[in-house]
């Protein structure tokens, strides 16, 4: 069966991440996809699992990363590889990659004349600024809620901003600067299949959407 990609794309903290994992839940209760058959990839889960495994590969990022330096192009396209067409679902989506010009070439060469998808949720950043700046993580237990509250309202813990929250200025200004670039490029090398969602709505609303629209030819059966 031909592996079919989808690729999320959209600002830091617009809430990419989240619609993927909406758009499988939503596919899976209304039966329309059966489990395994759509897996979202993540370049930062990649790492992580190849750290975690132990292998060369992950020994040799685990020092790159430990000097406080970037994981290259090619380590990610190589992890991306291997993950991309050794999964056994049908669909794949991709959740914040490609990032660069250099990694819209990389995917290019990955993914050959397979279909793509590209969707993306449009948030403006004042918005994504004001989210983010209200959100916290609890320090014990994990649990993201708003700086609403004066600890953590499941078990008390010390509430703190994430890591990449607190640099979601920085974030958001490489994205104009390296991102929208690269993306202009990605939608070009595939214009018939691209559209954008509006991230000040519902992600509920904008995946009955791509279901019953830009999406729905994937799922008749
Ligand atoms: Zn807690």
């Amino acid at each position: 069966m031909e592996k079919v990609i989808i690729i999320l794309t959209g600002a830091p903290g617009s809430g990419k991440g989240y619609l993927g994992e909406c758009l499988i839940k939503t596919l899976l209760e209304s039966g329309k996809i059966s489990a395994n058959e759509m897996v979202i990839i993540s370049t930062g889960d990649l790492i992580r699992r190849e750290i975690k495994s132990e292998s060369a590969l992950g020994y040799k990022i685990k020092s790159i990363m430990e000097a406080g330096e970037f994981v290259s192009d090619e380590i990610i396209a190589s992890l991306l590889k291997e993950n991309l067409l050794n999964n056994p679902a049908r669909i794949t989506i991709l959740d914040g990659y490609p990032r660069t010009e250099g990694q819209v070439s990389d995917l290019a060469r990955i993914i050959g004349n397979r279909p793509v998808y590209i969707i993306h949720r449009d948030t403006p950043s004042e918005l994504i600024l004001k989210r983010i700046q209200n959100r916290r993580i609890c320090e014990k237990c994990g649990k993201v809620q708003t700086a609403d509250h004066a600890d953590c309202v499941s078990c008390r813990g010390k509430l703190v901003m994430r890591k990449d929250d607190a640099a979601i200025e920085k974030r958001l200004e490489l994205y104009a600067k390296e991102t929208v670039p690269a993306l202009e490029l990605l939608r070009m090398a595939y214009p018939y299949r691209c559209c954008v969602v509006n991230g000040q709505e519902d992600a509920e609303v904008s995946v009955r959407y791509l279901i019953s629209e830009p999406l729905a030819e994937l799922f008749e059966k």
